[in-house]
């Protein structure tokens, strides 16, 4: 009898056809690489018949290349944020190149790059690239805006026109372009609603829009067209792009600040402006970080010093809790719901400020802002 061959050992995940190892030996893998990575990003409208199939045929192929990031498949296209050891780039683009559905599709590599964006491969097959809330027959999605390169952006900003900020709230708070519109809203359906709302009476004039990588905007340019809107450009390549292009012809750049990312950088800077404040003390500045209580884990704005103060969180309730022991820790988090996926900011810093001066006021009085944890505590001893 014959017995089929073991698998190989040498690339575990690719077995599986998933990341298997923690945290933590992810990081070190990546410290352990010591290459220089690329972090890039790009996506494309495409028909694709069978998503899984493509999805594992894209593991296995990307694993081999060193391919770390977040991917996106549906049968509407693909949208990928990934790092690749930079020798490897010219491989990956012959492999993209080699697949039909995907050939040319135009890369966005990012300005600033520590190579940790990215710990694992992830590829997920999903029902829409952009969880948009939007209803596709609803509308044409094929009717989008006019692409825009940075040079003609920054011309039909100066001619006056009305330039809208497509991201979410958090996103725009560290960086935006000069003078744009931006939402209120942290969902993208929210944003979308509220900006068609503000500009009722702007339909026939000219409004530029912009996001991230440009894939919002597809979209978001679509629907604006549908509800009247007769002259919509739209940032082609995105804010990423448009780094890239006033980098590489010496152009002004109009966008002031960091640009938000999704991934381990959290943002990558584009000009030196501060365009925002640290929400604990009020001054010029924009460290966008997480609150490092991993029950709270909320985004927000801390300058160095408040980092130091607060230990690195948003809150001295939040500082009270993280400075403890790991132990009394992971007994205070049982039966506590864990964050949530979704990404939550603060978006009332005034609201902030008046619950550190409270807190800190109590804890002052009493000494604890958790009277539960003295008997955890005691418990752990
Ligand atoms: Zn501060
Ligand atoms: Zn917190």
């Amino acid at each position: 009898m014959c017995r089929p061959h073991a698998p190989s050992l040498s690339l575990p995940y690719v077995e599986e056809l998933r990341n298997i190892l923690g945290p933590k030996e992810l990081r070190e893998r990546l410290y352990a690489e010591g290459v220089p990575r690329t972090t890039l990003s790009f996506y494309r409208y495409v028909r694709l018949t069978d998503a899984p199939r493509l999805r594992d045929a894209l593991f296995r192929e990307w694993t081999e290349l060193g391919v770390y990031g977040r991917i996106y498949l549906a049968t509407e296209g693909i949208n990928a944020q990934l790092s690749i050891p930079a020798q490897r780039l010219d491989e990956f683009r012959k492999a993209i190149d080699a697949r039909p559905e995907f050939a040319d599709v135009p890369f966005k590599i990012a300005v600033e790059d520590d190579g940790m964006s990215f710990l694992k491969l992830t590829i997920k097959v999903r029902p829409k690239l952009v969880a948009d809330g939007l209803a596709d027959d609803a509308f044409d999605t094929a009717d989008v805006g006019q692409h825009l390169d940075a040079e003609s952006f920054n011309r039909l900003m100066d001619e006056g026109a009305t330039v809208v900020d497509m991201r979410n709230n958090y996103e725009a708070l560290i960086g935006h372009f000069d003078g744009a519109l931006l939402p209120k809203s942290d969902t993208f359906r929210g944003a979308v609603e509220e900006m068609l709302d503000k500009l009722e009476d702007k339909k026939g004039e000219p409004v530029l829009l912009y996001c991230t990588g440009g894939i919002r905007c597809e979209k978001a340019s679509a629907w604006f067209r549908h509800h009247g809107f007769t002259n919509v450009g739209q940032l082609h390549g995105g804010i990423i792009d448009y780094a890239r292009q006033v980098r590489a012809k010496d152009l002004p750049s109009k966008y002031l600040g960091q640009n938000f990312v999704f991934d381990g950088r959290l943002a990558e800077r584009i000009t030196d402006d501060v365009v925002s404040k640290c929400m604990q003390c009020g001054t010029p500045n924009d460290r966008i970080t997480n609150c490092q209580q991993s029950t709270c884990n909320i985004l927000f704005v801390q300058c160095e010093a408040c980092a130091t103060k607060y230990a690195d969180c948003c809150s001295p309730g939040c500082r009270e809790i993280h400075l403890l022991p790991e132990t009394v820790q992971r007994a205070w988090r049982k039966g506590r719901p864990s964050t949530s996926s979704k990404t939550k900011a603060i978006s009332d810093p005034e609201g902030l400020r008046l619950r550190i001066r409270e807190e800190e006021e109590r804890l002052a009085l009493s000494g604890t802002l958790h009277p539960e944890l003295t008997k955890l505590t005691n418990e752990a001893m």
